[in-house]
């Protein structure tokens, strides 16, 4: 069995004009990735074909930067229904957008989302800010921890017009860990290119820490993680399909499976640890 535990499956037609440039700037697909936007069954295909059983569809409202709204929990929620066992729906809660973040944590979740996604960079707060006065945001946190839902936190850079890569550094994530020690995170991407080490020593330091390793070309994984099979069991398999650079879900699988890994640890990059944070 395969997860890839991260792609982007988004109400296109709320981006805005010049973020949807940079999404399908140079891309073949375009006509197949707008059909699958607006219907499940041409995602389902999509996945048969690359040989993917189960995938995380990663949503979050960032109406300033990206254009997405609240709408996106309704949107994917409804969207993953089409195959509930294959589909799992990740939504997000923007703590700068709604005058009460866990009541929005709340319907999201009785709409039928699974998981939520923060983009620090997209959003423009750090992941730590309710220890700065942004409020909301434990709110968002606490509602969470208590309904078991996993929070994904991008890290890393971002190349769409606006975002603030700077918000992108992961050890800001390990005041979140301190102080929602319940909370399952997922720090998306590893912290690429420019804070792997920090990624690594949180996915070390805290049991319900874990690490996607999306939008790391295969190849390079293992430059920039050599110590990966010593965290196989926090590390979830993922490509990030379609974001700029991934081209395919398959050949990026393919990649991922060549790598000089243990057997044991692809497994469960691959599906088992997947199983576990989605239940
Ligand atoms: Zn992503």
């Amino acid at each position: 069995m395969i997860t890839d535990a991260h792609i982007h499956v988004q109400p296109w037609w709320e981006l805005k004009p010049a973020v949807l440039e940079v999404m399908t700037r140079g891309r073949d697909d375009v006509d197949e990735l707008q059909k699958i936007m607006k219907s499940p069954e041409h995602l389902l295909r999509r996945l048969d074909a690359d040989g993917i059983d189960r995938a995380v569809l990663v949503n979050y409202p960032s109406p300033d930067l990206m254009g997405f709204t609240h709408r996106v929990n309704e949107y994917v929620a409804q969207y993953c229904q089409a195959a509930p066992d294959r589909l799992v729906p990740m939504g997000g809660v923007h703590p700068r957008f709604t005058p009460d973040a866990a009541g929005e944590v709340r319907r999201a979740a009785e709409a039928g989302v699974k998981a939520l996604k923060l983009h620090p960079p997209h959003m423009q707060f750090e992941p730590n800010a309710y220890l700065h006065g942004l409020d909301a945001l434990r709110a968002l946190y606490e509602e969470a921890q208590r309904l078991k839902l996993p929070v994904m936190i991008h890290t890393g850079t971002s190349i769409f017009p606006g975002a603030r890569s700077r918000m992108g550094e992961p050890i800001r994530v390990d005041d979140v860990a301190v102080d929602f020690p319940d909370l399952t995170l997922v720090i998306a991407h590893g912290g690429r290119p420019l804070w792997m080490e920090q990624a690594f020593f949180l996915v070390r330091r805290f049991p319900n820490v874990y690490m996607d390793v999306s939008s790391i070309p295969p190849k390079a994984l293992l430059r920039y993680f050599p110590r990966l099979a010593e965290v196989a069991d926090k590390v979830l398999y993922g490509s990030d399909w379609p974001a700029p650079g991934v081209r395919s879900m398959r050949k990026n699988l393919e990649e991922f499976r060549s790598l000089d890994l243990p057997a044991a640890a692809l497994e469960k990059m691959l599906h088992a640890n997947a199983t576990r944070v989605f239940a």
